[in-house]
C-alpha cells in the first residue's frame, strides 16, 4: 500500500515528497498537468527556504541556476537596505524563475524515490479507520494511508473535505506574460517608470532574448481566473494605464491573478492534511507564497514520517496545525498591511511614509525584512531559553558546519559538553559532539526541521524531553 498520496506536484508538494522519501516513505505524487507549466509565478527564494535546501544538500543546485541579490525593498516595497547583522548565513535573496524551482524539486523528489504520476487529476476523496481512498478523474481508485492536499489555492481536497476557507474575496485582479515588444528599450523604461510612480503593479522588465515579463491591473475580476487573458486584453490594459502597448506581440504564455486573501480553518481532516496554497492565498507582495509553502512541507515531512514509521507521539500530527497555521495568519496579515501601504489614496500614503522613516531604525528595518523572510517565525514550545522553538541559524563546528550534518532529516543534538547521550533513540536522533565559537549554549536538540526543542546540559532533563518530539525510547 501506498503510505502517502500527494495531490498537487507544484513546491509544496514536491518538497514534501522529498522529505517523505528521506525517511523511506512510499510516496505517491498525483499532478493534474501532463506536462510542467510555463507559468512563471514566483521569481525567488528567501533566507529560510534558501537555508531548508542547505540543510537538505540541495542548496548548489538552486545557487547554479540562481542569482544571489543582496537587496532589501520587500516590505511594501519600500526601499531600504538589508539590514546589518542578519541572524543567518544565507543573508541573501535568490532570484530563480519557480519553473526552475519546480523542475529541481521534481528531480530530487524523483531521485530519491518518489514516484511522479503527470495527467492524474484528483477528483474524489473517502476517509476510513485504516486509510483514505483517492478517485482519479480516469475512474482509478487508489488507496493510502493518508493524503496530503497540496493542490493550490483552488484545492479540490480542502474543498473535498469541506474546510472553510475564510478571508477576503478579490478586490483586484492584474494580467501577467511572458511576450516579445517592438518599442525601443529607453522609451518602455521611462514610460514604465512614470505608470509606476501612481500604479505599483504596473511593470515591464526585459527577461533576455527580446522577451519581457508584462504586469498590468485588469479591467476587473475574472468569473474564472483559470482562463487565461488574450493578448488583446492585455494590448487594452496596456494602453489604458500606459497610452500605448508598446507593439506586444508573441506572448509565450499569459495569465491573471488577484489579491484574495484566505487561510483554511483546519489543516487535518484525520487522515487528510493539507499544506501550501491549498491552506493559505494572499497577493503576492514580498514574494512568500511559494516559500511559506516549502516550509509548512519542511514542517510536516518528518511529522508524517513519523505517524508512518509508528512512532509519532501523541500531538505530533496535531503541532503541524498549531505551528503552521498561526505563522500563516501573521503572512496573510503583513501582506493586508503591505497592500494598504500600496495604495496611493492619501492617508495610506502618508501612513507609507511613517513606516519608511521607522524603517531607518535598524532593529524596524530588521523586524520587517525578517517577517518577510521567515527566520523570524518562534513555535510555541513553551517557556524557556530564547532559543527554544526558533530554528537555529548555520554554525560553524570544529568538524564543518552544522548544516551538513542535516542532510538526512533526521534530529539531532549538537553536544558542546561531550557528556550527553541519546541512548534509546539513536535511530532517529544524531549525536554530534562538537563545538562551535557561534553558540553559546551547552548543547541543542534540532527538530528535523532545525527547531529548537531543548537547550541545555542535564541529561535527565534531555530524557523527559526527547520523547514530545521524538516518541518512546528503545530500551
Ligand atoms: C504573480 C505571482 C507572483 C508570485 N511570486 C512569488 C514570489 O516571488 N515568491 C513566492 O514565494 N511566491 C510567489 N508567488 C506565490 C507562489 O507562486 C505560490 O504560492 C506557489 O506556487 C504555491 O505552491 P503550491 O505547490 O502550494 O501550489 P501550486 O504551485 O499552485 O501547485 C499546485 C499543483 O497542484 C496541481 N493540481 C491542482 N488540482 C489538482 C488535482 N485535483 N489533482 C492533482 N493535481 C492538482 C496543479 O496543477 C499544480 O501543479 C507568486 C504568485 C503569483 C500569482
Amino acid at each position: 500500500m501506498i503510505d502517502v498520496i500527494i495531490a498537487g506536484g507544484g513546491p509544496t508538494g514536491l518538497m514534501l515528497a522529498g522529505e517523505l522519501r528521506l525517511h523511506g516513505v512510499r510516496v505517491l505524487v498525483l499532478e493534474r498537468d501532463a506536462e510542467p507549466t510555463k507559468v512563471v509565478r514566483s521569481l525567488g527564494m528567501h533566507a529560510r527556504t534558501i537555508e531548508i535546501m542547505d540543510q537538505r544538500g540541495l542548496l548548489d543546485r538552486f545557487l547554479e541556476l540562481g542569482t544571489r541579490y543582496e537587496v532589501g525593498g520587500f516590505f511594501a516595497a519600500i526601499d531600504k537596505p538589508w539590514p546589518n547583522r542578519m541572524d543567518t548565513a544565507h543573508g541573501y535573496t535568490l532570484g530563480i524563475l519557480q519553473t526552475i524551482t519546480d523542475r529541481l524539486l521534481a528531480e530530487h523528489a524523483v531521485e530519491v524515490g518518489a514516484e511522479l504520476r503527470r495527467g492524474c487529476e484528483l477528483v474524489g476523496l473517502s476517509q476510513d479507520d485504516h486509510g483514505v481512498t483517492a478517485e482519479l478523474a480516469d475512474g482509478t481508485r487508489l488507496r493510502s494511508r493518508s493524503l496530503v492536499g497540496c493542490d493550490g489555492g483552488r484545492s479540490t481536497v480542502r474543498k473535498l473535505l469541506g474546510v472553510g476557507f475564510p478571508g477576503e474575496p478579490a478586490r483586484v485582479e492584474w494580467l501577467l506574460g511572458e511576450m516579445e515588444l517592438t518599442a525601443p528599450p529607453e522609451e518602455l523604461a521611462a514610460v514604465v517608470a512614470e505608470v509606476r510612480k501612481t500604479q505599483k503593479g504596473f511593470g515591464a522588465g526585459p527577461l533576455g532574448d527580446g522577451v519581457y515579463r508584462v504586469v498590468v491591473p485588469a479591467e476587473g475580476v475574472a468569473e474564472d481566473r483559470t482562463v487565461p487573458p488574450t493578448l488583446e486584453e492585455v494590448k487594452q490594459q496596456l494602453r489604458v494605464f500606459a497610452g500605448t502597448d508598446f507593439g506586444v506581440h508573441s506572448p509565450r504564455w499569459l495569465s491573471r491573478f488577484g489579491d484574495a486573501t484566505r487561510l483554511a480553518d483546519r489543516y487535518r481532516v484525520g487522515r487528510v492534511l493539507l499544506a501550501g496554497d491549498a491552506a493559505h492565498v494572499h497577493p503576492p507582495l514580498g514574494g512568500q507564497g511559494l516559500n511559506l509553502g516549502i516550509q509548512d512541507a519542511f514542517n510536516l515531512g518528518w511529522k508524517l514520517a513519523a505517524a508512518v514509521a509508528g512512532w509519532a507521539p501523541a500531538g505530533l500530527p496535531d503541532s503541524y496545525h498549531a505551528e503552521r497555521h498561526s505563522v500563516a495568519a501573521d503572512v496573510l496579515d503583513n501582506t493586508r498591511a503591505q497592500t494598504e501601504l500600496m495604495s496611493t489614496e492619501p492617508g495610506p500614503q502618508a501612513v507609507r511614509r511613517l513606516v519608511a522613516e521607522l524603517m531607518d531604525f535598524e532593529e524596524v528595518n530588521r523586524y520587517l525584512i525578517e517577517k518577510i523572510i521567515a527566520i523570524g517565525v518562534r513555535y510555541d514550545f513553551g517557556e524557556g531559553h530564547e532559543l527554544l522553538g526558533r530554528r537555529l541559524r548555520d554554525v560553524g563546528l570544529k568538524r564543518g558546519r552544522l548544516y551538513e550534518l542535516m542532510h538526512d532529516g533526521r534530529g539531532l543534538l549538537l553536544d558542546q559538553t561531550g557528556r550527553l547521550s541519546v541512548t534509546g533513540w539513536a535511530d532517529r536522533v544524531d549525536h554530534v559532539v562538537d563545538v562551535s565559537e557561534e553558540l553559546d549554549v551547552p548543547a541543542a536538540l534540532l527538530r528535523p526541521d532545525g527547531h529548537v526543542a531543548w537547550v541545555g546540559e542535564d541529561q535527565q532533563d534531555l530524557r523527559d524531553h526527547l520523547p514530545k518530539w521524538f516518541g518512546a525510547g528503545v530500551s
